[in-house]
């Protein structure tokens, strides 16, 4: 579909269309980290569709409902502005959900018509101490991420969010200044952000955590682990409805960010997106290390490194066995995986961690794609590849319809990703390893574990068990040992 534009009345220039993008929308990353928040709602400034396909995006996978209130635009507000719908609106949501903190979040409309936000929500502020407004007594904390999803993904929402939240809480005042002292025998505390991962991921990197204080929720190291939808978006079932879900990484949690001895930020957050980890270490001291997510086993081993040389501790005796156990599998599984092919895609921070993994096992990534537009992805992918760089195409801004054509040519033998993929893979005629975010198709997408040793475990049993099924059920004998 290529549609030729004139750039000047000399010379035309062609772009091809998105077909099938290979990212979704900016404030939905960011609604998922205010849910990540206990007590917290997310709002949108902006038209009630964009809330709606967000509800119906998040639900689908993480099979939980999840509120989102919206400014609700109508034609008037998109001429002569939102300023009132977005006061009535926290109004509203004050009122009905009694929340702690209430996380808004822009729209393309409301950025294209130049909405200015940060400035609305310091005039509802001061109108709402002197009484102005309704809800006296009630006074959520108010924090804004900027997301037009013209400018990012889903996941440039999420590390925007991040940043919003921890730069509005984490700058309040040192409430908790002792918890980066050493001397009186505590441990000093970890900041970790989690990045956009499963809420099974979630509850993964508490339990590794918690391994290294002897216990869960020790105080012997403490740490805040932000953003945490593990419970809020995959929790137990209800007696009775309730209008917020229960957990959520804390207000005070998040405040006590700025007094912490290091943030571990697992991702990079694009130049397009605000970051928070930088915010910290720039404005309240707090050193910053980044880390690819934990998939594949040179990624956890520099993730546990980490934490080991943080708290000054060894690598927990179950973490070891664990990795054990995860080489015995590497050794049990290469003839199956060794040298085959595969096509990944997803987010910028999964896909590397992915690439990494696959190259550790011998799986040739022949495309690595993002939906993203960021020149540095290419770079990030060849430094983690040690053994396929050559064989790598690596595409940035990617398409689905582009990477089938890319596809056809190097006969990948799977494809690893989101359900998105599905088309991908039956038009190549080959199987779909789902993960990452989104699965619409299958249910438990949000108990996959991708993470640590046991997560990448997981994952290659797995990608061995896929191939196996595929080469079985092609085979007209069809072994039953193989
Ligand atoms: S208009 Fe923009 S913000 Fe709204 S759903 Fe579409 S991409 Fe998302």
């Amino acid at each position: 579909m290529n549609a030729p534009v004139a750039a000047s009345a000399s010379a035309v220039t062609h772009f091809t269309s998105t077909r099938n993008a290979c990212k979704l929308c900016a404030p939905l990353g960011a609604s998922l980290v205010m849910r990540g928040i206990e007590g917290c709602i997310p709002l949108m400034h902006g038209s009630q569709g964009c809330s709606t396909y967000i509800r119906r995006y998040v639900i689908s996978h993480f099979r939980e409902p999840i509120d989102i209130g919206s400014s609700n635009f109508t034609e008037t507000s998109a001429i002569f502005g939102g300023r009132d719908n977005l006061f009535t609106a926290l109004d509203n949501m004050t009122r009905s959900y009694k929340p702690q903190a209430i996380g808004i979040t822009s729209t393309c409309l409301s950025e294209t018509i130049g909405e200015d936000v940060p400035m609305y929500l310091r005039q509802y502020e001061a109108e709402r101490k002197r009484g102005g407004r309704l809800n006296a007594g009630l006074e959520p904390v108010l924090f804004y991420a900027s997301t037009p999803s013209y400018r990012g993904t889903h996941v440039e929402g999420f590390h925007e969010a991040v940043y919003a939240a921890v730069s509005r809480l984490a700058g309040e005042g040192a409430e908790v200044e002792t918890c980066r002292a050493t001397g009186s025998g505590a441990s000093p505390r970890l900041n970790l952000v989690s990045g956009f991962v499963s809420a099974e991921d979630i509850r993964e990197l508490h339990r590794i955590l918690g391994s290294f204080a002897g216990e869960p929720g020790s105080r012997r190291c403490p740490y805040t682990l932000f953003p945490d939808y593990s419970e809020s978006m995959d929790g137990p079932s209800w007696e009775t409805y309730r209008k917020l879900p229960q957990g959520g990484t804390s207000l005070d949690d998040i405040r006590m960010m700025g007094s912490a001895g290091l943030t571990i930020y697992q991702g990079r957050p694009s130049n397009a997106v605000s970051d928070a980890g930088r915010w910290l270490m720039e404005n309240r001291g707090v050193p910053l290390v980044n880390v690819e997510l934990p998939i594949g086993i040179e990624n956890a081993d520099t993730f546990l490194a980490a934490l080991s040389a943080f708290w000054e501790r060894g690598i927990p005796e179950a973490l070891t066995k664990e990795r054990g156990r995860l080489v015995d599998a590497y050794i049990d599984g290469h003839k199956y995986v060794n040298r085959k092919r595969a096509v990944i895609y997803g987010e910028e921070d999964f896909v590397c961690a992915l690439a990494s993994f696959l190259d550790e096992i011998g799986v040739i990534p022949v495309i690595a794609a993002t939906g993203a537009v960021n020149p540095s992805f290419k770079t990030r992918i060849r430094s983690v590849l040690r053994n396929t760089r050559e064989e790598t195409e690596i595409m940035d801004d990617a398409d689905f319809a582009g990477m089938l054509e890319r596809a056809r040519f190097l006969k990948p033998d799977l494809v690893i990703g989101h359900s998105k993929g599905l088309y991908l893979a039956r038009n190549l005629g080959i199987p779909l390893v789902r993960c990452g975010f989104p699965i619409h198709d299958r249910i438990g997408a949000q108990r996959i574990l991708h993470l640590g040793y046991r997560g990448t475990l997981n994952l290659f049993d797995l990608v061995c068990n896929t191939l196996m099924e595929e080469k079985q059920s092609r085979h007209e004998v069809g072994y039953t040992y193989i």
